[in-house]
Formats: structure tokens, sequence, C-alpha cells
């Protein structure tokens, strides 16, 4: 039987319609042929080599001392975004006016690419996990930076698009990170349900989700000291992953290189289980970080949110989303805003877990 459920976290709700595995689709065929990812690349301005193709980096690890920046011998390597969404604070001084029905404001911000290793063909789910400690080190510090920089920032996101059904546009493996001066609507979402489970029950929501998920077992797929990764209850995507910190902290900004480290080798063992049940499979990876704080920022549309968590700044509880690609999303979802998923997320968490390999 379907089941109609809702995310304690989001509050959207999700179809789990398990009987739909089995429907008539033409297209099936067209859908599980995941697009081959190119081995090597003539132009790929990401691989060494053509480090003259991107902006000039600003930042770089893994070069040994004597070799020159924007050169090759790099590990991980941060440019600006060459096409940004978002124009940094500091070119951006025109005013857009805005109207009672046409609302608008400058896109400012910071657009950061994090180049994630010098193999194109690698991918997060194919590199070591201390390359990934390494990776996500540098996400960490670049949004630090970036928050520091743009004074318009209220909201600084990381993700990552693997493949074109996630979004990719460029194969060789990379992370993007966005400020924005718009706190995201879904984040607002987030901290409302925060605030309300904390006023009913005295804690915070995802402490008592974890310890929920925990307690059950059903839907975890592993965990270690500091982190624990489990499939939603109310997953939008099959193979959806949420991966939590257990200590209860609003923001990546604040974190220990032991959880950092932690995190990698969790991630690492995620997404190892995907590609083992779906090689190839896009995903997008999005890191979910509290609203910088408004003091001496500029950002505007944040009428929702601002004076939301004055009395409570650390209300929010950060945490991963690994949002696999394996089936595309239509009508009911672009009408509703909920989804229909044909695996639960009980099945996704067997399918998933390290034991299984
Ligand atoms: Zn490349
Ligand atoms: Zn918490």
């Amino acid at each position: 039987m379907s089941s109609l459920r809702q995310d304690s976290l989001t509050g959207r709700w999700v179809i789990i319609a398990a009987q739909r595995q089995g429907r008539p689709n033409e297209f099936r065929d067209r859908l599980q042929q995941m697009p081959e990812q190119p081995t090597t690349s003539d132009q790929c301005p990401f691989c060494p080599g053509r480090e003259d193709q991107t902006p000039a980096e600003v930042m770089a690890s893994g070069r040994a001392s004597e070799m020159p920046a924007n050169g090759p011998g790099w590990r991980v390597r941060v440019v600006p975004n060459k096409y940004p969404a978002v124009q940094s604070d500091t070119k951006t001084t025109e005013i857009l006016p805005s109207t009672l029905m046409r609302t608008q404001g400058a896109a400012q911000g910071g657009h950061e690419v994090v180049i994630c290793c010098p193999r194109h063909q690698d991918s997060l789910g194919t590199l070591p996990a201390d390359h990934l400690t390494e990776i996500l080190s540098t996400v960490r510090q670049r949004m630090v930076a970036l928050a520091q920089q743009q004074s318009s920032a209220r909201y600084v996101l990381a993700f990552g698009n693997q493949g074109p059904e996630a979004g990719a546009t460029l194969a060789h493996a990379h992370l993007q990170i966005i400020t924005t001066p718009v706190v995201p609507a879904v984040v607002v979402d987030k901290i409302e349900n925060f605030i309300r489970h904390k006023k009913s029950t005295g804690r915070c929501l995802l402490c008592d989700s974890l310890a929920d998920e925990e307690a059950d077992g059903a839907r975890l797929i592993a965990s270690n000291n500091t982190w624990a990764a489990l499939a939603p209850w109310a997953s939008r995507f099959p193979c959806e992953m949420r991966l939590i910190p257990r200590r209860h902290c609003p923001t990546m900004l604040d974190i220990s290189p032991e959880e950092v480290a932690d995190l990698a080798a969790l991630m690492s063992l995620c997404l190892k289980g995907l590609n083992n049940h779906a090689p190839g499979a896009g995903y997008n990876v999005v890191i979910h970080n509290t609203p910088l704080a408004a003091e001496g920022r500029q950002g505007y549309g944040n009428e929702r949110f601002d004076g939301l968590i004055d009395n409570a700044p650390d209300i929010f509880h950060w945490h991963v989303e690994i949002l696999p690609r394996l089936t595309r999303q239509a009508g009911f979802e672009a009408g509703t805003g909920f989804a229909i998923n044909s695996l639960p997320p009980e099945e996704a968490a067997v399918i998933l877990r390290p034991e299984r390999r």
C-alpha cells in the first residue's frame, strides 16, 4: 500500500509507492543507460595543464612550494566561477528598484568552484577518504572566507552536481560554493520546524530524529563516532541519503578536524553504496548550514527570516544530503511540490549498507 509521509525537518510530503516499481515504462532503457563519463578530455578546463583556462586560483592544496600558482601539481584547486550566478559585492553597486508587484535586487555574492582532484575520471565516490577530507576542509575554509568577503551574504551553500542528470555541465569532479543575500525559503521552512519542535519538546528536531532513527534502525545506512547516515523517512528520491553529525552544531564553519574526517569516511561509504547499486548514477550533494547572522550584512528579501532566530542562534543542526537522480520528477511533483518515490527508504537502506558489499 502507498503511504503519504511527512519529513519532520522540511515539512515536505512524499508518496512512498513501492507498487509503482512494476509499472510499464517505455523509456526505462533510456533512463537506465547512464551516460558514459569521458575518461579523458582534450578540452576539459579543470584538467592539470589547462589552469590558464580558469580564472586565477584563490587556493590550491598539494602543490610543492617551489611550484608556481596556476600550474599543475595540485590535489584540490579553488577558482572563481568563470560564469557566475551572482556577482561579487565589490562589483555590484547598482540599485535595482522594486515595485509592489515586481520585487528584485542585485544578485550579489561569491561563486567559487572547488576542483576536487587532478584526475579527470575520478569522482567523489571513487576518491579515497583522505582525499575527500582534503576536499571538505577546503570547502569549509572557502565558506568561511566567502562569508567574510561578501557583506551581502546571508546564506552560504556548498553543493555538487555529478552527472548531466544532476545538472553538471562538466564531467570533471567539482563542488560549488555560492553566497546569496536572500535566505532560501527551504532553510526558513526548516528553521520554523526546529523552533516548533523546540517549543513543544525543549529539544533539537534533528538530534531527536537521529536518536529515533538509531533506535528504530530500519533506515540506518552506516555510522561512525561523530556521524550517521540514513535514508530519510520521507525520501523524495530513490536512495536519498541524509548525513547527520552527532554533535549539535548549526554550521560546518564550526566543526573539528575529526568531524571533517569522519564525514569524509561516511560520505565515501555512501557514494560507493550508490555506485554499487547504480554504476555511474548522477547525484547532487548539498551541505545545509544555518544562515549567517544579520549584523552588518546587507541582504534583502528576508522579512520572513529576520528576527526568527535572534533568541536561538544555535537552533539549526547542520547536515548533508545526497540526492541521487535515478528517476525524473514529473507533473505531479511540479504541481504539488511533493514527490512520488517508488523505492521505500527501508529498502534503499538495505541496498546502500556497506555490509552488503
Ligand atoms: Zn578534466
Ligand atoms: Zn541537534
